[in-house]
């Protein structure tokens, strides 16, 4: 078995450990592979081994291993997890299944503009910064009922749910109350739109914190494609 299957399994073992803690069903925790910077046969490999939801981070990049994998690799979802400029939102309307890094109107008019209309709605998830740090990327709590009502009008778009970059830090109470806060926001919105089902939240060395805390899918490199050369 080769290191990234391996990886795979452990992963998988440490979302079944972090849910049968809280009694939750691994089920409704699903794993994206997040391969930014890593080669497309790195990504057939874990595709090889059944993994199906891929994350990246840089248009040009996730776009070329795209169309590389297209016909070798049929059924994989591609999530947008990186910043989006809008010179860019076409390439992603065309080639993504998910963006969810979305954090401002405009961005969200262009991606639903220019969505083919063969292609079933992008799955839209609104970044929330929910650690106020100031050079971070995403929406503040108190914006996100306004754009989700806006985004969820936009006709070439689905709205699905919430995603967070928590914090570097080592403060597991900080952290804590930070996810606790996004599972709040993200239960009172599920509540008025119940296509949303998705809660964004975990990373290779916070899984279990945010599966304990309500994630529905954890996004994890690392742990999976070992750490990452830029
Ligand atoms: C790179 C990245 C990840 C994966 O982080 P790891 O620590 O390698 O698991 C998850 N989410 C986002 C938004 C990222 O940019």
């Amino acid at each position: 078995m080769n290191t990234i299957v391996q990886h795979l399994q452990k992963v998988h073992d440490r979302i079944a450990a972090a849910a049968a803690i809280c009694e939750r069903s691994p089920n409704d925790i699903q794993l994206l592979a997040v391969s930014k910077t890593k080669p497309a046969t790195d990504v057939q490999a874990a595709y090889a081994a059944g993994q199906r939801q891929f994350g990246e981070n840089y248009v040009q990049e996730a776009v070329d291993k795209i169309s590389a994998l297209k016909a070798e690799c049929p059924g994989i979802r591609w999530h947008l997890i990186g910043p989006l400029q809008s010179n860019k939102s076409r390439l992603v309307a065309e080639s993504f299944d998910w963006v969810q890094s979305v954090d401002r109107l405009r961005i969200a008019q262009r991606l639903s503009d220019q969505r083919p209309g063969n292609m079933r709605p992008l799955n839209i998830c609104l970044q929330v910064n929910i650690s106020g740090e100031e050079n971070k990327s995403g929406l503040q709590p108190a914006q996100v009922e306004e754009l989700a009502r806006q985004v969820s009008q936009l006709p070439g778009l689905c709205l699905r749910g919430l995603m967070a970059i928590p914090e570097a830090t080592d403060n597991s109470d900080r952290l804590k109350t930070q996810l606790l806060e996004l599972k709040q926001l993200f239960d009172r919105m599920a509540e008025k739109y119940p296509q949303m089902d998705t809660l964004s939240m975990g990373m290779s060395t916070d899984l279990e914190l945010a599966v304990a805390c309500g994630s529905t899918l954890v996004r994890v490199g690392t742990a999976i494609f070992g750490s990452r050369n830029y």
